[in-house]
């Protein structure tokens, strides 16, 4: 079974575009499974039209809980967190009828450090796993898809995205498809590291634009760290000839081919609005194009 991984050094690159294509002609000639690891904004799911058939909690960490009823109300807690996470009661004498008036956790900014919970004088703190999202396996026509959504303002997304991924290696080693298209997270942090790490190869998703040659110097230092062999894709590449020039002229210089050269067409937009990946929409150019980067991978995976 081999892994492809699909990046680009920044959003907004056509990345998905391309995967859902790639999942679309790699589908009618092996079986395949799917990962989308941009578990921040999933979008695959988006073009493939999944049926959901698995949906999981994905606990992201601890967070810290105060029970007010043990509570004394010491301050210790907000001493020891160097977070700001504690929320001090408010200053006024409690109510008749009302005990003492407790401290309490910003879940949000409680980094589960557990500092309060060793703390507390009488135990009044415990730490609790907390649900930071979910993960899902999906049915789609061109395969078993894996997917995840972290909830907002959480972190762990490496672990998502790992998780995401090992899912879905599991799918394919246990009914023997051939090929995981890891659709990965944009830019070049943790989960982009998850998402690169044990794949057999990298297709790397850039746009001519001033940036261009710097996102691809970004992306290139992860696949290089993991010694992951990268192929290059220029998307919209007639936008700006000079740009796109300056790609060719780097991976040239890097040894790494460009394995695609997509113009710009409205007709990828209109394929989205559809919710059909661009190759099972149109036969023109931008999808001739796309079916030479699925050959270039061919080869390169010995597919
Ligand atoms: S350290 Fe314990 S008792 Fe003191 S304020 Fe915090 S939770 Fe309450
Ligand atoms: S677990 Fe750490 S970060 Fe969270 S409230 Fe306690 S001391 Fe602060």
């Amino acid at each position: 079974m081999k892994q492809l991984v699909i990046l680009s050094g920044k959003g907004g690159t056509g990345k998905t575009t391309v995967a859902a294509a790639l999942a679309h002609l790699a589908s009618q000639e092996l079986p395949i499974v799917l990962a989308d690891a941009d578990v921040d904004a999933a979008n695959l799911e988006l073009v493939l039209d999944p049926t959901k058939q698995e949906e999981h909690d994905f606990t992201g960490g601890q967070v810290a809980i105060i029970d007010p009823e043990l509570c004394t109300a010491c301050g210790i807690c907000a001493e020891v967190c160097r977070f700001e996470a504690v929320v001090a009661p408010s200053p006024l004498p409690p109510r008749r009828g009302e005990g003492v008036r407790a401290y309490a956790i910003d879940p949000i900014a409680c980094e589960g450090c557990a500092s309060c919970f060793y703390q507390c004088p009488v135990e009044a703190i415990r730490m609790e796993e907390q649900t930071a999202g979910r993960w899902f396996r999906s049915d789609t026509r061109f395969g078993p898809l894996f997917h995840a959504h972290l909830f907002a303002a959480q972190e762990n997304s490496g672990k998502l995205v790992t998780l995401v991924k090992q899912q879905g290696r599991l799918r394919a080693l246990d009914e023997g498809r051939e090929l995981l298209i890891v659709d990965g997270p944009p830019g070049i942090g943790c989960p982009v590291i998850s998402a690169s790490a044990g794949a057999d190869l990298a297709l790397l998703v850039v746009e001519p634009t001033v940036s261009g040659v710097h996102d691809l110097e970004r992306i290139l230092a992860t696949t290089d760290h993991f010694g992951v062999p990268a192929l290059v894709c220029i998307n919209k590449v007639d936008v700006n000839p000079e740009r796109a020039a300056e790609i060719e002229a780097f991976c040239a210089d890097r040894g790494i081919e460009v394995v695609g050269r997509i113009p710009f067409d409205t007709v990828v937009t209109e394929a989205m609005v559809q919710g059909r990946p661009v190759t099972a929409y149109t036969d023109g150019p931008v999808a001739e194009a796309l079916r030479q980067v699925w050959e270039g991978i061919k080869v390169h995976l010995a597919l």
